[in-house]
């Protein structure tokens, strides 16, 4: 079977057992303070399991794509180095919302892993859990008798808690697993040594390919178990382990998933992969440098795909780090010094054609990104490779200091390895144990940096969902059905869910309403910010409400969301105007929507021209003029809306049904769940105030509307009537201010020339005074000339028509000291007198220094009162 087959065959299998395929949410996850990236099948059901929503369907299957990168589930530094760890996979899964259980999941995987893609029964191990004492739980008997129908007794494992117990993360849905292992070894070795002995002991070829998931507890901040309202089934199958065993492979890269990719970098990079070099072995650093591009391409790619651009900061950082290892690799091993993992980003977006298409409908976007973040980090390696090759230089030991290592890794990208590579040529070592200090350091310091502290919900009220009224009302009656306490930066919050809830949670760049809640017995509690978490919309107050089980009225402050509407609203308009103006490539990557202004980020090329922008101005302001009514529909089938032209964004996670805004029908049609405008006409007026480049083909344009365009105008009359009183109310400021530049250079150049004519009358006077003392002639003195040019001028006048001259001159220009020596040039040779010497030794008395050539020199200094004290010390020379 190729790999399309299998993953096809295995939505078929559950599609057969009347479970509904779903779409794979995105890679990289909104409204969850908790996770950054999807890292398993179930991450986009969570509220479901955690009762906070109604679950669509009660069973449902997909493919979804995931991410292994940071936080709980991390296999970063295990990809590439062995065969069947990635970054970013396909996880095959299907799920029971308190519908079947340990029954039918353990039925139904045994029959399509043996029935189906017909795997040797006898290579299958199957693991569950053996109970643990201190969580005060028994072993999973249930499964192990489940299993025994099909399994013989010697290939059913019990399993400890780390194997055998799933936990999404440090609090949330958690239960026993029981896992599918197979045994991909040759015959005589699995004669010699039994498979059972290796299940779960890190053999690289005896590997879990799934795992069942027996959801029945939430785990509790305090690290107790509470049981969970419904019993769940969550299921994960690794796809690439998968077609690597159905493909008789001893590594996922030797699948049909990778070996176009793997074939391609070889052949450019003309190195032949050897798929089976052992460390150490010919061929072992570039087969894992190999894999790594590969793989880190995928998770690469699609997290560009689905919003998350490479950056500085949070999971920009992620992505980011994770190009710089697969660039890394590439440079070090396989010879590329000019970018090239962009090239694959092509290949790979054909690959996933029909399966996730944001990619294919991205991939000249994704591509562009890709090279920029490559050029820029290929620049950085150099760099530090220079930094490196100095420090070697200078040192006087052979050990290259840990807090450098350190650097070159944070700063440059240089994983100790190569840090450790770099120094071992040079005959150098490096403290490692000072590195993972400095490491831990930091580690320490960013903890404590993002540490928040949230308390474990209290719950008041049973309820399985929270309603939003929002869309249709700014104040409602509600009750608080939960609240926590969150500590973060030192500061003490609550979280507040109401029943029902006017107040709009930050999302889709619309940020959250602030406003009232209001108590029977007059308590105001002000909810500074409104947020989501998962299913959840969370109130945020700074003290908990006192008659917290009372009714209470939730009011939304009135004129910030309608100035919040009334940008949302435009950000609509100025998508169409732009795929008008700009061309249909325009897509959303990025926007927010406050009270104050708009800012939309989206892809294109190039700068955006000043003739584009009013054109755009334009059709904006003419779309609010005629004063178009708002259509919203809320309840739009998903495949309907698409086919009937609306705009999706890249990224969001679309349920069955979805909300469509619509603007005109011939102009803005957007899926968005934000809240608008009743009529354009309320927009006012729009103004785009700023252009700029934020990535790598990724422009933004930042506008403002009604109440903001009309401080702006405000703003700007003021500023002219200022400029009007102080030019005395010219008939034409822009004239009237030309007019002034033009008198302000043309009086500076007569300053200059009447300067020079002044330093020039000082000339003679100043030759008169000078001193003659064997064979030499002095002149010291203080000069009043306004700039060091002057002075310089003057020097080297006297320089003509004094002969053997010895000059200090020092002057005070506004309000610094100046020191000028100027030695004939005779005196030097024969002499050795040097300017530079005699100025900085001058310039110790102005606190000061500078220097010069040995016949000319000049200094400055902080202390202009010590000017004296130089004329004296350069007195005192003479003699
Ligand atoms: P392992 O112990 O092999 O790391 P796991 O216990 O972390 O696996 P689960 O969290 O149970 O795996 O995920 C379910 C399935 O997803 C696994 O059985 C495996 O097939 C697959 N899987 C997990 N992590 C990866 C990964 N980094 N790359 C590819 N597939 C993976
Ligand atoms: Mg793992």
């Amino acid at each position: 079977m190729t790999a399309q087959q299998i993953r096809q065959a295995f939505l078929d299998f559950f599609a057969s057992k009347q479970h509904t395929i779903v779409p794979s949410a995105p890679i990289v996850v909104k409204n969850d303070p908790t996770l950054m990236f999807t890292n398993a099948g179930m991450n986009q059901f969570k509220d479901i399991f955690l009762g906070e929503a109604e679950p669509k369907a009660p069973r449902v299957a997909d493919t979804q794509r995931c991410l292994r990168v940071s936080g709980k589930h991390n296999d970063l530094e295990e990809v590439g180095v062995d065969t069947y760890h990635h970054t970013m996979f396909e996880m095959l899964g299907n799920w029971s919302f308190g519908d079947y259980f340990k029954k039918e999941a353990i039925d139904w995987s045994w029959e399509l892993l043996t029935s189906v893609y017909k795997l040797d029964k006898d290579r299958l191990y199957v693991t569950y859990f053996e109970g643990d004492e201190k969580e005060g739980l028994g072993k999973d008997q249930e499964a192990y008798d489940f299993w025994k129908q099909y399994v013989a007794e010697d290939h059913i494992l019990p399993g400890n808690k780390k194997d055998n117990f799933w936990e999404m993360g440090e609090t949330g849905p958690c239960g026993p697993c029981s896992e599918i292992h197979f045994d991909g070894r040759t015959d005589e070795e699995r004669a010699r040594v039994s498979g059972a002995t290796l299940v779960n002991a890190d053999d690289p070829n005896v590997i879990e390919i799934w795992n069942n998931v027996f959801m029945q507890f939430n785990r509790l901040k305090d690290g107790s178990l509470q049981p969970l309202p419904n019993k769940h089934v969550d299921t994960g199958m690794g796809y690439e382990r998968l077609v690597r065993v159905l493909q008789g492979k001893t590594s996922n890269y030797d699948t049909d998933v990778f070996m176009p990719l793997i074939q391609f970098i070889a052949e450019k990079s003309g190195k032949i992969y050897k798929a089976e070099a052992t460390p150490r072995a010919d061929g072992w650093n570039e087969a894992v440098a190999m894999r790594v591009m590969a793989d880190h391409i995928r998770a690469i790619s699609f997290a560009i795909a689905d919003g998350q651009l490479p950056s500085n900061n949070k999971a920009g950082y992620v992505i980011r780090r994770i190009l710089r290892r697969a660039v890394r690799y590439s440079y070090q091993y396989l010879g590329f010094k000019e970018p090239f993992l962009n090239q694959l980003v092509p290949l790979l977006a054909e690959q996933f054609k029909g399966v996730f298409d944001e990619l294919y409908s991205q991939k000249d976007f994704v591509q562009k990104v890709v090279l920029e973040e490559e050029v820029a980090f290929l620049r950085t390696l150099q760099n530090g490779i220079t930094q490196f090759e100095q420090v070697v230089n200078a040192a006087n030991n052979n050990v290259i200091a840990g807090q450098f290592a350190f650097e070159l890794s944070d700063t440059f990208g240089f994983p100790l390895d190569l840090t450790e590579l770099m120094a071992r040529e040079r005959g150098f070592t490096v403290d490692t144990e000072g590195f993972n200090q400095a490491l831990q350091q930091q580690k320490n310091r960013s903890r404590a940096a993002t540490a928040i502290d949230t308390g474990d919900w209290v719950l008041l009220k049973d309820n399985d969902s929270v309603e939003f009224t929002g869309y249709d009302e700014i104040e409602t009656i509600a009750h608080v059905i939960k609240y926590r306490k969150v500590k973060a930066k030192g500061k003490e919050q609550y979280q507040l869910v109401l029943d029902k809830t006017p107040f709009y949670a930050e999302s889709g760049g619309q940020v959250g309403d602030t406003g009232d809640l209001i108590f029977p017995d007059g308590e105001i509690v002000k909810v500074t910010d409104t947020k989501k978490e998962n299913g959840l919309i969370v109130h945020f107050t700074d003290v908990l409400p006192q008659s917290v089980d009372d009714a209470l009225t939730a009011y939304v402050d009135r004129d910030r969301r309608l100035n919040i509407e009334s940008n949302h609203s435009a950000t609509h308009l100025l998508h169409a105007a732009m795929k008008q103006v700009l061309g249909t490539h325009v897509n959303q990557k990025g926007s927010l929507v406050n009270a104050d202004y708009l800012r939309f980020d989206f892809s294109h090329f190039s700068k955006v021209t000043d003739d584009e922008i009013a054109q755009i101005e334009l059709i904006v302001n003419e779309k609010i003029r005629e004063n178009i009514g708002l259509k919203e529909e809320r309840s739009v089938a998903y495949a309907e809306a698409i086919t009937s032209g609306v705009t999706a964004l890249f990224g969001e996670k679309y349920g069955e049904y979805v909300r469509v805004i619509t603007f005109d029908d011939d102009f803005s049609k957007e899926l968005c769940g934000g809240t608008h405008v009743k009529a354009t006409g309320q927009i006012a007026f729009f103004k785009i105030t700023a252009e700029s480049a934020v990535a790598a083909g990724v422009r933004r344009i930042e506008a403002i509307t009604g109440v903001g365009v009309e401080k702006y105008i405000h703003e700007q009359t003021t500023l002219v009537q200022q400029l009007k009183d102080l030019l005395k109310n010219p008939k034409d400021i822009a004239k009237s201010i030309e007019s002034l530049l033009e008198e302000n250079t043309r009086l500076k150049k007569e300053i200059e020339k009447s300067v020079l004519e002044k330093a020039s009358g000082l000339k003679t006077e100043l030759a008169a005074k000078a001193e003659s003392i064997n064979g030499i002639n002095f002149i010291v003195q203080k000069v009043a000339l306004p700039n060091a040019e002057a002075i310089k001028a003057l020097a080297y006048q006297l320089k003509d028509i004094v002969a053997d001259l010895y000059l200090v001159l020092v002057a005070d220009i506004d309000g610094k000291p100046n020191i000028t020596v100027m030695i004939a040039e005779n005196l030097v040779k024969d002499k050795g007198l040097n300017a530079g010497n005699i100025v900085r030794e001058l310039a110790k008395e102005v606190q000061g220094g500078g220097g010069g050539q040995p016949f000319f020199a000049t200094a400055g200094g902080k202390d202009v009162n010590g000017l004296d004290r130089v004329l004296e010390k350069a007195r005192g020379f003479i003699g």
